[in-house]
């Protein structure tokens, strides 16, 4: 899978029983929407992780690296954030979640350290 923002080659990471792709150049995260759910219940500390490795990206929101028609991702209210807008498949309900997006679910759902850089 190539990564909506930058075109580098996802890599698959199993963060507990979690699998999520990442981008090893721009470090975003791609999460299939069956797995978000899985996301939420990481802890502060594994979320932070992730978001210690997560930069920022400019650019378009690029296409879904799941559909192999490429369907546009669109801004759709992330499920776990109800007040945030996330790049979004609307065909595979796939997001695509960048380290300030981490930060707004760790600070709605995580404990323990302080994210802020
Ligand atoms: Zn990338
Ligand atoms: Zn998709």
């Amino acid at each position: 899978m190539k990564c909506p923002k930058c075109g580098g080659a996802l890599k698959s990471v199993q963060v507990e029983k979690v699998a999520i792709d990442q981008c090893p150049a721009c470090t975003g995260l791609w999460v299939d929407g069956r797995e978000m759910m899985g996301l939420l219940q990481l802890s502060g500390k594994t979320l932070a992780k992730l978001y210690g490795a997560t930069k920022k990206v400019s650019g378009g929101a690029g296409s879904c690296p799941r559909c192999e028609d490429g369907t546009p991702l669109m801004k759709l209210p992330n499920p776990a954030l109800s007040d945030q807008m996330s790049d979004t498949c609307p065909n595979c309900t796939g997001l695509w979640l960048e380290g300030s997006d981490l930060a707004k679910m760790k600070a709605k759902y995580g404990e323990g350290e302080d994210l802020s850089v």
